[in-house]
């Protein structure tokens, strides 16, 4: 009962509505690898017109590339997180390279943004990568649905892929480095959308799910 009456509370305060059964439809849309001049761009008017809030897990070069799109993102109320600085595996990165990777990269991250997740390139990383990840206070972010939309071009089969898995709380992964990625995107929320799911960042979606963020900890989908 006190883990049900807190749960309302989270919602309130986050104003998301709760349907009659108290269980929401929610996921998260997770991007990797930007931020990415005119595919990023794109992406976010999108987003904007279909009011959603996304992830955005950005390299650190690229967002040192792209100061003013990583700014917008921010600033649009989207999450981000970190993907690394050089977008190199981490599977066997020593601690001073696991340090270097995440500090550099969150020199270029805009002022005032709290960063609460990484996310390691592959989803692979060393026990000293996800302890120094700890010590800077960022959990681990892994995805429970994955198109492989880097490695497929037709947006119609990405969505596919992606809307006859989904439950609720999935985390998706795609990445906002290509014309049908995005166009996938697009097309996965409004369909979605049509199913009465929402969509939030990843951090409102574990709050949603009453699931209290550690740091260094590991999340795949996030459930209640
Ligand atoms: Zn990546």
């Amino acid at each position: 009962m006190k883990r049900y009456i807190t749960l309302i509370l989270v919602l309130f305060l986050l104003r998301i509505p709760v349907n009659a059964t108290g269980q929401e439809k929610l996921v998260t849309l997770t991007f990797d690898d930007g931020p990415s001049g005119r595919f990023t761009a794109r992406l976010l008017e999108g987003l904007e017109q279909r009011n959603v809030k996304a992830t955005f897990l950005l390299c650190g070069y690229r967002m040192e590339q792209y100061p003013k799109l990583t700014q917008q993102i921010y600033e649009m109320g989207h999450e981000i997180g970190l993907h690394g600085y050089s977008h190199k595996t981490l599977q066997h990165t020593c601690r001073q390279g696991a340090e270097r990777e995440i500090q550099k990269s969150m020199e270029f991250v805009p002022a005032g943004c709290k960063v609460t997740f990484f996310r390691s390139p592959g989803g692979l990383c060393s026990k000293d990568v996800v302890e120094v990840a700890k010590e800077r206070g960022l959990s681990i972010l892994h995805w429970s649905v994955d198109p492989k939309d880097w490695a497929i071009h037709e947006a119609s089969t990405i969505t596919n892929s992606v809307v006859s898995k989904i439950k609720n709380g999935d985390v998706i992964l795609l990445h906002d480095m290509s014309d049908s990625s995005v166009e996938a995107a697009l097309a996965i929320i409004d369909q979605l959308q049509a199913q009465g799911y929402r969509f939030v960042t990843a951090s409102q979606l574990a709050a949603a799910k009453n699931i209290q963020l550690c740091p260094g900890r590991e999340y795949r989908r996030f459930s209640s």
